[in-house]
């Protein structure tokens, strides 16, 4: 029965990503067959002139299906993960330009990254990617500016040790409602082709998947902070191209 029900959940999530899609999709359709039609109406009056705006606007309809369809394909054929032990302030390090270009040069980048931090064991590739989607989600929450925080820290929670990384802003902030549907894949209350509700609820399946959580700490007009919990590794760290920091685990 168990077994049954989990598949109908299943049904149920594969059904409302089928709808999301269909639904985003369509609209930008629109914007596109719609806009695509007046430049052709235009053409065969002869007034070519001012077809700049509608190509544009056919154009950007075009960039955000794709980007869309990017997204989801990625979302539908999430790889599966490889867990590695991972220095993060290391991590952060090497995608720190990028973070600077992603938030552009009205969002102040601050790095609290604590020297003693413990590595931890997941997959680099969906930790880079999990960090970059907070950055966006803090940048779209800051048109106006702002500072945005990456601190890291070594927490013990209920006997068990984990790497923290606190993703903060200083932006719009979450209202209760908004935070507790945060994690809920396709929620999003972006414009129909911004959001796809996707980040968030992939970041939770990772930290989940990787045996840590996330959690989300937000107050509307003062800001938001998304916190993830990573367990700690140790032994011996292979591949990261660093000595481990106490002796290997002696084999027993
Ligand atoms: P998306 O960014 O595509 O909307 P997410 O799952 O990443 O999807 O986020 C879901 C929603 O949570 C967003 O639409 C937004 O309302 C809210 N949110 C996420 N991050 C922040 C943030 N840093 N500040 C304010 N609101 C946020």
């Amino acid at each position: 029965a168990e077994a049954q029900l989990r598949q109908s959940q299943k049904m149920e999530a594969v059904g409302q990503l089928t709808g999301g899609i269909a639904h985003d999709f369509n609209n930008l359709l629109q914007g596109i067959t719609g806009n695509l039609e007046i430049v052709e109406r235009r053409v065969a009056q002869g007034r070519t002139e001012e077809l700049d705006r509608f190509v544009t606007a056919a154009a950007t309809a075009a960039n955000r299906a794709a980007s869309l369809t990017h997204r989801l394909l990625a979302f539908s054929r999430r790889q599966p993960l490889d867990p590695k032990p991972v220095e993060v302030n290391r991590l952060i390090g090497s995608i720190e330009d990028l973070l600077r270009r992603t938030i552009g040069e009205r969002i102040a980048l601050d790095l609290h990254l604590d020297a003693d931090l413990w590595p931890t064991r997941c997959d680099p590739n969906q930790l880079e990617s999990a960090i970059l989607n907070l950055a966006i989600n803090a940048r779209d929450a800051m048109e106006g500016g702002g500072r945005l925080t990456i601190e890291t820290g070594n927490v013990t929670r209920e006997n068990s040790a984990f790497v923290c990384i606190r993703v903060g802003d200083t932006g719009t902030g979450m209202d209760a409602d908004t935070i507790a549907r945060a994690f809920e894949p396709f929620f999003t209350t972006k414009p129909i082709g911004r959001g796809t509700g996707l980040g968030l609820s992939m970041i939770y399946g990772f930290a989940k998947q990787s045996e840590g959580t996330a959690t989300i700490e937000s107050a509307p007009g003062e800001g938001t902070s998304v916190r993830l919990y990573l367990p700690r590794h140790d032994g011996p760290m292979d591949e990261a191209g660093e000595a481990p920091a106490a002796a290997p685990v002696p084999l027993s």
